[in-house]
């Protein structure tokens, strides 16, 4: 096996000559030499020195992770059965791993004697960061508790584990039992056809004759959008707000004890809440601290959010007259999509002809020069794992090279949907200089017709953006520790680099870089552009409401929320909701025993839902100084590159933002964006 090719750290990647065999023999061989190093570090008797533990714990995990990054890559790019069972086959190993880090006896002394050293003083403010961070990291995974804490974080993180995949088994289970099979077309009136085609195809598939609908997004949106028959929007409504609750698939007892658990864990490891153990290591520092930031954008868009919804009534009198009934749950996205198109009179699918998908492409390079004086070009001395992949190189002013990257932009049967950004290698700042760093985009964009480029939606514009964005972040960064380099950042401050990205997307100015009619040449008519920037805010008040009350559900639950005293979570849910709710929420409402994000995993989102918004108001905050000082102001896009692209996770976010904006992030340039009252 001396000529797997995953044994090895390199930057030209023969993706070529990976097969599934290579996977297992090389993650044994790496786990086995990773384990080894570490048992070497802890044996250490001399005075400890951050090169010797910290920096030869880095060196250590390298390899293996590096491989891991490459085969869970092909996993999502270039799938097959034996691909994903040779990947699925390590996975539990490496997570083994990973979590035994920090409960490593010999490891975590040495960690505790070097911290307490006088060399930890003395340590570049970099290295000192990632000392002091990686011993709260050790401390938050238990390793400071006595043995019979440790016995007992074990046997919550073992329930946790058990709880949350049954909940999530039972979100599947009970969406995937779900089906309204319509046999009448005549009651699917308002339905667009390519909705209905594919509801035909579904009843198809299942051996029916009809429609058939379910609770997938795809399936489920377009009839709450347009479906003229209140009755089937009403139950497919209901289905989506149940979901999860009736036997076998009843996620409500288990919310309870999630919710408990989470609790006993954050008081064991000595945090008053899960919300304060899970944000200790975030921009946002605390619960409290999210549970304001919510408040006060929701204080600042509850007027607006009322007077929505009173023009949303008006608009359907005004349709069905003076005594239409108020409205209920699945009436609002129908009559608002109703009031859009009277409003605004917008078709989204007239911008497509001006963003081909190569003109895209040289739109971020553009946006990307102007701001940070860095050039692109193709690079052609990387193997890739598929022919629609492009390559190229990221050059600095000076000629420098920063690092290269692929482009696979299209969707295929063995790739997975979505989009996003995969920086396979990140490369350090040395001596010597730096090491060039190693990244991807990849996305699901509408491909070509023969004879016709790629015609992008404006969404899937954005969409490149936002990944360039984290590319860039990716790209450019400037550290002295790997693990501190690029996105490996907090949560609610990842975001920041690729969301101010699709701002560009929205500016005369920067559109005019690229976007052309891919017939003619022209740009973008302004009529056009001015209905797209009004078409933006519509109801932008209801949409930061929902996003409100999901962040106040999650934070509530993961504070002061004691399942023992306030009672059953569900109804809790419930009535926070309500708050955010465009119309009465009925009593069965339960949309919290399908909510995945917050209880499908032992952590994942769950306290940290208010990320989304938190780097909403950084990227739109950030985004102002451009704004104010110049769209393409080099002083501004310098000190972005400077104080934040470079700056990975090197300082503390909040700090690197203060850096670049002078002062804390300010909630009122969201607000603006999303036409709502500021001030
Ligand atoms: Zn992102």
């Amino acid at each position: 096996m001396t000529d797997n090719p995953l044994l090895q750290v390199r930057f030209e990647i023969p993706f070529a000559d990976i097969r599934p065999e290579h996977v297992e023999p090389a993650v044994d061989e790496l786990l086995a030499s990773a384990n080894a190093a570490i048992e070497r570090i802890s044996a250490g008797d001399a005075v400890p020195s951050y090169e010797d533990t910290l920096g030869a714990l880095e060196t250590a995990t390298l390899p293996l992770e590096f491989a891991m990054g490459i085969v869970g890559h092909l996993e999502s790019v270039a799938t097959d059965e034996h691909l994903r069972a040779a990947y699925n086959a390590v996975q539990p190993k490496v997570a083994a791993f990973s979590s035994a880090i920090p409960l490593h006896e010999g490891l975590w002394k040495r960690l505790e004697a070097l911290a307490s050293s006088p060399a930890a003083l003395a340590l570049d403010p970099t290295r000192k960061r990632h000392l002091d961070k990686t011993v709260d990291e050790f401390r938050r995974h238990g390793a400071d508790l006595p043995p019979a804490g440790k016995i007992e974080l074990q046997r919550i993180d073992v329930e946790l584990a058990t709880l949350t995949t049954k909940y999530a088994e039972h979100v599947l289970d009970a969406t995937n039992a779900w089906e309204l099979v319509v046999t009448q077309e005549s009651r699917l009136a308002g339905l667009p056809e390519s909705a209905k085609e594919a509801a035909r195809l579904s009843a198809q598939a299942k051996g029916k004759a009809g429609f058939r609908f379910t609770l997938q997004a795809p399936s489920l949106i377009p009839v709450m959008t347009y479906l003229d028959d209140p009755g089937i929007r009403r139950d497919m409504w209901w289905a989506s707000n149940t979901r999860a609750t009736a036997e076998p698939w009843d996620n409500r007892p288990l919310l309870g004890s999630i919710v408990e658990l989470r609790r006993a864990k954050a008081k064991l490891l000595g945090f008053a809440s899960f919300a304060d153990l899970v944000l200790a290591d975030r921009m946002a520092k605390a619960g409290a601290r999210a549970i304001a930031f919510v408040a006060e954008l929701r204080d600042r868009t509850e007027a607006a959010f009322a007077r929505e919804q009173a023009d949303l009534l008006a608009f359907r009198r005004e349709l069905e007259g003076p005594s239409a009934p108020a409205l209920e749950p699945w009436d609002v996205a129908y009559y608002a999509e109703k009031q859009r198109r009277a409003l605004f009179d917008f078709d989204e699918e007239a911008l497509r002809p001006y963003f081909a998908l190569p003109r895209v492409i040289e739109g971020v390079f553009a946006v990307a020069h102007q701001l940070y004086g860095v050039t692109f070009e193709p690079e052609t001395s990387l193997p890739t794992w598929h022919p629609d992949v492009q390559t190229y190189r990221i050059l600095d002013q000076d000629g420098t090279r920063l690092g290269a990257f692929y482009v696979d932009p299209f969707p295929r049967e063995t790739k997975r949907d979505g989009a996003w950004m995969n920086g396979l290698l990140t490369g350090r700042l040395t001596p010597s200089g730096l090491e060039p760093h190693l990244g991807l985009v990849c996305a699901n964009v509408t491909p070509a017709l023969p004879g016709r480029p790629a015609l992008l939606d404006h969404r899937e514009v954005e969409t490149i953006f936002h990944e360039f964005g984290h590319l860039l972040h990716h790209l450019l960064s400037r550290t002295t520790v790997r693990s501190l380099g690029g996105t490996n950042v907090a949560w609610d401050f990842v975001e920041l680099p690729s969301q101010i990205m699709e701002n560009w997307c929205w500016e005369r100015e920067a559109l005019d870089l690229f976007a052309r009619h891919h017939e003619t040449g022209e740009t973008i008519p302004e009529p056009l552009l001015a209905a797209m920037r009004r078409a933006r805010t519509f109801r932008a008040a209801s949409a930061m409401m929902r996003q409100l009350g999901f962040c106040d559900v999650d934070l509530t639950l993961h504070t002061a929320f004691d399942p023992m005293v306030d009672g059953d979570v569900v109804e809790a849910a419930r009535r926070i909701m309500q708050r955010y709710s465009p119309a009465p929420l009925p009593g069965a409402y339960a949309m919290i025993a399908g909510f995945g994000h917050l209880f499908a995993h032992p952590v994942g989102y769950a306290a940290a839902y208010y990320s989304y918004k938190w780097a909403e108001v950084l990227d739109a905050d950030a985004f102002d100084r451009f704004l104010q000082e110049g769209l393409f102001s080099p002083a501004v896009g310098d000190a972005f590159r400077r104080t934040i692209l470079e700056q990975g996770d090197s300082r503390d976010p909040a700090l690197l933002y203060r850096d670049f904006r002078g002062r804390d992030p300010d909630v009122r340039p969201l607000l603006r964006r999303s036409g709502l009252p500021a001030d």
